[in-house]
Formats: structure tokens, C-alpha cells, sequence
């Protein structure tokens, strides 16, 4: 039995420009290839879930302009839901503006417009409407009094709640008790708990996953690029490897981890067999350039070993 997911986020276009090297401040680097794609988190991750054989429910706000409708369209034709996409008529569709090197790296910015005016009330609104989901995926790129009004919503509708806290920002301590899950990458996991982890010290990540668990967390997946993820709850710890590859554009390797995961999820699959299964797909996503362009299929993930 497949359980329907609500994700709730970011819907951004993407311009992105591949080059030898990033940017530094004051420098300008003559690029190569120039893509412009669907993205932003939120839409990233309704994606995969989608494309990887979710029923998938998704709530972001974009502009009243082509960006936006391009958008909708997008997510229409990958069967997500769109009855809670919302249409700002006073600001503009969000947009990335993404600059990757040849190590596969990347350099991100990002502005908001239509995301920065989702609010409490909408969202609530949408889940409301859905009181068959029991699932709901979110990240930060939406206004934080959003985020807080979101999670406690869906913790009064018993869903379970995964927290995917990127970008990195400091968060409420009250927000955690009501979370399933919460997949932090290095980065985000630093930022929260204060202690800096390495994917080869099992210590250092034991240790900011407790932190989490302390709050009341159920349940921590702390990801690590190319080492893969480590799954922290009452039962203990586990590195969970992701299976070799080359990358060529890391760009949301996060986003696609985390569509896969309440995939596996909603499949009523155990914690480590999801992330397991996230871990695959978002390995080879990182092999292809763009955002929702990297997704794998299900196939291409279901016959990938480790
Ligand atoms: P991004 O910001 O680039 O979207 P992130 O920083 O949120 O990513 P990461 O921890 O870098 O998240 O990567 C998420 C997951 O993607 C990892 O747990 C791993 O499964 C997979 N992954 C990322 N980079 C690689 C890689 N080079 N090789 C294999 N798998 C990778």
C-alpha cells in the first residue's frame, strides 16, 4: 500500500553555467555550456518522488509570469498534484542562478521572489485538503514562520514529518520533537549542533546525531556527498554507503536523496532500505547535469547495486 505524500517548498528556474573553475568575488569566469531548468528544492524533491512512483501532492507559490506557468506545466506532466501552486500576482517566479566546475562542484544563489510570500495559511489550507497523506517532505527556501506553521499542522494531522534543513539555518528547538526525520549534509549538521562531523570519524556523527535526538528527534540521516549517509536513531548507528561513480554535476544530489527517501518511505520500506534507496538514486543523478533533469528512473535506480 502507497501511502500519498505532501511536499511542501521552493519552485525556482535554474540558469546554470558549467566552467573549469567558480567565481571568486570581484572575478568573472568565461563559462561553457549554459542550461536553464526547473529547480528550487521544494520542486526538485516533488519531482523525484514523483518520477520515482510517488503519489505526489505539491504546495509552493510561484509567480503570475512564465517561469511560473512553465513550471505548473512541468509539474503537471510529471502527475504531481498542483492544486496547491499557488500564483503570486505581485511577485515574480523564483530563480538560481547556478555556476558548476569541473570537479562537479557547485555555487549557488537564489532569489526567492513568489517562494519568500508562501504563507501559514495556505499551506495549512493544503493539508487540510489532504487528510489522506502521511507523509510531508519540507526544506528551508520558504518563509520559516511557514516552515514552523507547516510542521506543527502536519503534527496535529499525525503525519510524518521529514525536515530536509537546507538551506543551513538556525531553527527553533521546539520544531523537533514533532519531526520523523531530519537529513542534514555536513554543512547544515554543523550549523545546527555546533560540532563539525566527518563521513570517516562514526564518533563525529554519532555525536551531532544525538545532539538531534536529545531534542526529541526520531530518527537522523546526516548525508556525506560521495561517502554516502549515516542513519542515527534508538537502535544505534550505520553508515550507509553510496555506490561509486563519477560525478559531473552534483547539483541536487540533496533533493533527489530526499525524493527517494519518502518514496522508499511511503512504501512502507525500513528506515535503512530507504536510505539505502536514496542513496542509489541520488548517486547517479549526480553523473548527469541539472536538477530535475538528473533524476534517475525507477528502473535505473531498482537495478543499480551496491
Ligand atoms: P547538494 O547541495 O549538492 O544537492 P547536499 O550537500 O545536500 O547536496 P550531499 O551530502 O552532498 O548533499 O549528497 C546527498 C547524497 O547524494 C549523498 O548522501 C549521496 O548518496 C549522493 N552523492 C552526492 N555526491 C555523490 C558522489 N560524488 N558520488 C556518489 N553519490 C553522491
Amino acid at each position: 500500500m502507497q501511502q500519498r505524500i505532501l511536499v511542501i517548498g521552493s519552485s525556482n528556474t535554474d540558469m546554470v553555467v558549467k566552467a573549469n573553475k567558480l567565481p571568486a568575488p570581484g572575478e568573472t569566469v568565461i563559462g561553457g555550456v549554459f542550461l536553464m531548468n526547473p529547480g528550487g528544492k521544494g520542486a526538485n524533491q516533488a519531482v523525484a518522488a514523483a518520477r520515482l512512483g510517488a503519489d505526489v501532492t505539491f504546495v509552493a507559490k510561484v509567480g503570475n509570469d512564465i517561469f511560473g506557468k512553465q513550471a505548473i506545466q512541468g509539474f503537471r506532466q510529471d502527475k504531481i498534484r498542483t492544486e496547491f501552486v499557488f500564483a503570486d500576482p505581485k511577485n515574480p517566479s523564483g530563480v538560481a542562478l547556478i555556476g558548476v566546475d569541473e570537479r562537479g562542484e557547485n555555487s549557488i544563489m537564489v532569489a526567492p521572489g513568489a517562494n519568500g510570500h508562501l504563507r501559514p495559511h495556505e499551506v495549512i489550507q493544503a493539508l487540510e485538503a489532504v487528510p489522506e497523506a502521511r507523509l510531508l517532505l519540507l526544506q528551508l527556501e520558504i518563509p520559516l514562520e511557514t516552515v514552523i506553521a507547516t510542521i506543527e499542522q502536519g503534527a496535529n494531522q499525525g503525519l510524518n514529518i521529514i525536515l530536509n534543513p537546507a538551506p543551513a539555518q538556525p531553527l527553533p528547538d521546539e520544531i523537533y520533537a514533532h519531526l520523523f526525520a531530519i537529513t542534514p549534509n555536513e554543512t547544515e549538521t554543523k550549523l545546527l549542533t555546533g560540532m563539525t562531523v566527518e563521513a570517516h570519524d562514526l564518533d563525529s556523527l554519532r555525536e551531532a546525531a544525538a545532539w538531534f535526538l536529545a531534542k526529541g528527534l526520531k530518527n537522523v540521516i546526516i548525508t556525506l556527498g560521495a561517502k554516502g549517509a549515516f542513519l542515527y536513531n534508538s537502535d544505534g548507528g550505520q553508515l550507509i554507503a553510496a555506490p561509486p561513480v563519477t560525478a559531473t554535476d552534483t547539483t541536487a544530489a540533496g533533493d533527489v536523496f530526499n525524493g527517494a527517501l519518502v518514496v522508499a518511505l511511503s512504501e512502507n520500506k525500513s528506515l535503512t532500505e530507504a536510505v539505502t534507496f536514496a542513496c542509489k538514486a541520488a548517486s547517479i543523478s549526480v553523473t548527469r547535469m541539472g536538477a530535475q533533469a538528473s533524476v534517475p528512473t525507477r528502473k535505473e535506480v531498482d537495478s543499480l547495486s551496491l
